[in-house]
């Protein structure tokens, strides 16, 4: 499988190589030259496979020649083997044909494990082979970040460095990063915020020489292919196990970044039957600004009970605009260039193609709290913020009745506390069993000044090799 630039300009690339790779050289984002197609036949015919059996279906087509098909299903059921439920993926039902997908059964009770368990072998069989070392570096305002450690903590070839803002994330979330052990984890508490913490992120990207030629850095971020292609299968896995593919599937995914509701336009694409794809989001709302007036336009951050997605721009967004766009890199580059300086439109044509393939929500943290007050009492089941806001705009947005509707439940409530609290609920979300001691568990971070020449020493000086 070939991967080529939404900006028409970067080389074609090997899976290996867009594996290392963040943004392509010309500003764009990877994506497959085609994707690979199932017939209705097909998919029945995996009726019944464990979820790693699965993935390697799903997910082998875009991988093919990079890695042997017994190595990457060793490598797919070691990945998975470490989710807390048998079937990986549960399926809780709400209502009358209406479901949450509990995508937070992994090590950081988000539904990053998906993508970043993988990621994490992924690099090190690639580097292992390659004879190469990678230092990963990141920001993180809360989930990315405990993901992406738990991803890594068993890899020789991977240093990792995350940078969050000192006393600025939650408790459960930093000890979710500090207790976790292993010579290569490395977090750094930065006096400052996560903006800082990010620009010095981007900065390092930049000018690596800091790190005097020896390694390079690698990125572990949202647009990373790698992740994208891990969030397709758990759509499969859903409309499975609720009488797809004969029966259409419609699916509400709390967004941000775009990357898991892109997961399920490809999975559509790719032959699973769904008849509906709801865009929900927070007050953070320039996508279901998008969708409901074709305009994408900035606007300033606000600060929700929802944090992982409170965005300003969605940067896998670029990935469907692509396609709306006929897969013309140029006209991608012309009109995200100039989406930087304003507001920006697409031709009403492939706008309404758009409106087609999407609905769109907006939620404010009070509607989100209202739904985590209601479905707890019709239900007894707490929903984390994100979630609430997905069930919510599946509500809101709901076209058919007869066609079961999946919202994909991206945390566990208890990393969100005070949310459910706001919610005017006593009860308490309670952390699963095997994470019950983490606030017994040591802690290990360095406070560093919000000075990018104290950083980077200090990376030059902590990656193993030195
Ligand atoms: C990252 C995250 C999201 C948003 O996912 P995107 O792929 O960025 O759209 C939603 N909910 C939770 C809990 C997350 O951690």
């Amino acid at each position: 499988m070939r991967y080529i630039s939404t900006r028409g300009e970067a080389p074609a690339l090997g899976f290996e190589d867009v594996l290392l790779t963040g943004l392509a050289t010309d500003g764009g984002l990877y994506v497959p030259e085609s994707l690979p197609h199932f017939s209705v036949e097909e998919i029945r015919s995996w009726r019944g496979l464990s979820y790693s059996e699965l993935a390697f279906n799903v997910m082998y087509p875009f991988v093919d020649d990079a890695i042997p098909a017994d190595d990457f299903r060793k490598m797919l059921d070691e990945t998975y083997s470490v989710f807390a439920h048998q079937s990986v993926a549960p399926l809780v039902q709400l209502d009358t044909n209406e479901w949450v997908l509990e995508l937070f059964r992994g090590p950081t009770l988000a539904f990053k494990d998906f993508a970043l368990q993988l990621l994490g072998r992924l690099l090190d069989y690639v580097l292992e082979k390659r004879k190469q070392h990678v230092v990963i570096m990141g920001a993180t305002s809360g989930d990315t970040g405990s993901a992406a450690i738990e991803g890594c903590r068993r890899c020789e070839h991977v240093d990792i460095f995350i940078l969050h803002p000192h006393e600025r994330v939650s408790e459960v979330q930093r000890r979710q990063m500090t207790t976790v052990k292993g010579d290569n984890i490395h977090n750094i508490a930065v006096r400052g915020n996560f903006d800082d913490c990010q620009r010095m992120v981007k900065e390092s990207f930049g000018n690596q020489s800091f790190l005097g030629g020896k390694t390079q850095l690698a990125a572990v971020n949202s647009i990373n292919w790698a992740r994208i292609m891990a969030q397709i299968v758990y759509y499969f896995q859903a409309s499975l196990a609720l009488g797809g593919p004969d029966r259409s599937m419609a699916f509400s995914v709390p967004t941000g970044n775009f990357g898991d509701i892109f997961a399920g336009y490809l999975a559509k694409k790719m032959g699973l039957p769904i008849s509906q794809l709801v865009i929900a989001t927070n007050r953070n709302d320039i996508l279901h600004r998008f969708m409901s007036g074709n305009k994408y336009e900035q606007h300033q951050l606000e600060h929700t009970l929802s944090p992982s997605m409170d965005i300003m721009v969605s940067s896998n967004f670029e990935r469907l605009l692509f396609d709306l766009h006929g897969r013309d890199g140029a006209a991608v580059k012309l009109l995200l260039e100039n989406a930087a300086k304003g507001p920006v439109s697409i031709e009403e044509y492939r706008w309404k193609h758009a409106r087609k393939l999407f609905d769109s929500d907006a939620v404010d943290d009070k509607t989100t709290c209202d739904t985590i007050r209601e479905v707890y009492e019709q239900n007894e089941y707490l929903l984390d913020p994100h979630t609430a806001i997905g069930v919510r705009a599946a509500r809101n947005c709901r076209r058919d009745k007869a066609v079961p509707m999946v919202t994909l439940g991206t945390a566990h409530p208890a990393k969100f506390p005070d949310a459910i609290a706001e919610s005017g609920l006593t009860v308490k979300p309670e952390l699963p069993a095997h994470m019950a001691d983490l606030f017994e568990r040591e802690e290990r971070y360095t406070v560093l000044d919000n000075n990018i020449a104290g950083v980077q020493e200090f990376i030059a000086k902590h990656w193993k090799n030195t």
